[in-house]
């Protein structure tokens, strides 16, 4: 399966399948002087001997978060440059949405510039890897210091998942799922069915295609994030603030945020428009920790909301809400309301 950006320059492909990745690089990389890789270590360890046996003495970055540091990006830029890099190479960034973050943005800066590929390896990569963003963090906060730097293809090869923890399965599902609210009533309604009993691989495929496709029509109409790209915010005002409180992975933290947005759009409508019941039962059949939010302390999440950097306005909070499944709008909820709300939901639990 292939996706094609439609930008007016600079689009790429996104393919995405089953034990896809050497094939479709060596097309790639044909057309550069000599390829660089980058690669979380977790994978590493785990596909040295099998997807990525053909790779040859590969740049190792830590895995997950830690490669997003200050420390990490200089040790990977020293790297590419004690290589030799130059400008007419290509680097290949191997891991989940965190390595794809800091592989990016060192390929962005190196030289000013060099193209790359993303090779996602988590569910949650599906979304991160797709719209050029790129980041690393600061002491002040996740992804401050970050450009916008398009990949020239993302190769999603689908047997990287198999060997994904329980937790990532599940953070990365928290995506799909938001993307499956984005789309329509069909969607979710599908995407429920097919995992009423258990999150199985098998059955993802089309839901992953389908999130990658929303993804991208948002952020092909609003790559800078000015207008509508703030709709992929959904769930995520309050999951930033449960994820930050309870270290929790993001896109868990997340559910418990769209969650509160199924709450909010009902009580902002004035009318049921998602059961409540049904969702919960849901996700907590899946394991994500609902009840956690019976426990939050509204101040401190309202503290934490507060600081989102999306916020417009003193006193309010902004959030993407719902006026029906596939159709959001953004709207700002003033702080005293806001605080009952939050006090209505712990007492609906
Ligand atoms: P991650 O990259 O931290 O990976 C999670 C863990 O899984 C790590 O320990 C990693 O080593 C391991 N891992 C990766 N692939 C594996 C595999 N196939 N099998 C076994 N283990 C594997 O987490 P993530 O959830 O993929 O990404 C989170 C990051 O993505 C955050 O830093 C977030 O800021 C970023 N993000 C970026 C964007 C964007 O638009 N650029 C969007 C959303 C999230
Ligand atoms: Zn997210």
């Amino acid at each position: 399966m292939e996706i094609r950006t439609n930008y007016a320059a600079d689009n790429y492909t996104i393919h995405v399948d089953h034990g896809i990745l050497e094939s479709r690089l060596a097309n790639y990389s044909a057309g550069y002087d000599a390829v660089h890789f980058l690669v979380d270590h977790n994978v590493y360890e785990l596909y040295k001997s099998s997807v990525l046996s053909f790779i040859d003495s590969p740049i190792i970055l830590e895995g997950g978060e830690a490669s997003k540091s200050f420390d990490a990006f200089k040790r990977i830029t020293e790297a590419l440059l004690e290589r030799g890099v130059q400008r007419h190479h290509l680097i290949v960034v191997v891991g989940g949405g965190a390595v794809g973050d800091a592989g990016g943005f060192a390929a962005a800066t190196v030289l000013r510039g060099v193209d790359y590929i993303q090779v996602p390896t988590t569910l949650l990569a599906h979304d991160s890897s797709i719209g050029g963003k790129t980041a690393i963090n600061s002491t002040h906060g996740k992804n401050l210091i970050g450009v916008f730097y398009r990949p020239k293809a993302v190769i999603y090869d689908l047997a990287f998942l198999e060997t994904l923890p329980d937790d990532e399965m599940l953070s990365g599902f928290g995506e799909v799922f938001k993307h499956a609210l984005l789309n329509n009533e069909e969607t979710v309604r599908n995407l429920m069915a097919k995992t009423q009993e258990q999150i199985s691989l098998d059955v993802l495929k089309p839901f992953i295609i389908r999130g990658i496709e929303t993804k991208m029509h948002y952020v092909l109409n609003d790559e800078k994030e000015s207008g509508i790209r703030k709709h992929l915010n959904l769930g995520h005002t309050l999951g930033h603030a449960i994820e930050y409180k309870y270290k929790m992975p993001h896109g868990i933290a997340v559910v418990l945020g769209l969650y509160f947005m199924m709450f909010l759009s009902n009580r902002v409508e004035g009318r049921e428009l998602f059961d409540l019941d049904h969702f919960k039962q849901y996700f907590i059949h899946h394991g994500y920790p609902i009840q956690k939010l019976k426990s939050i302390d509204e101040e401190e999440m309202m503290a934490l909301m507060g600081r989102d950097k999306k916020n417009q306005s003193r006193g309010a909070i902004g959030f993407v809400l719902m006026k029906s499944i596939g159709r959001c709008h953004f709207t700002e909820i003033e702080n005293t309301e806001l605080k009952k709300y939050l006090s209505y939901l712990k007492e609906s639990l």
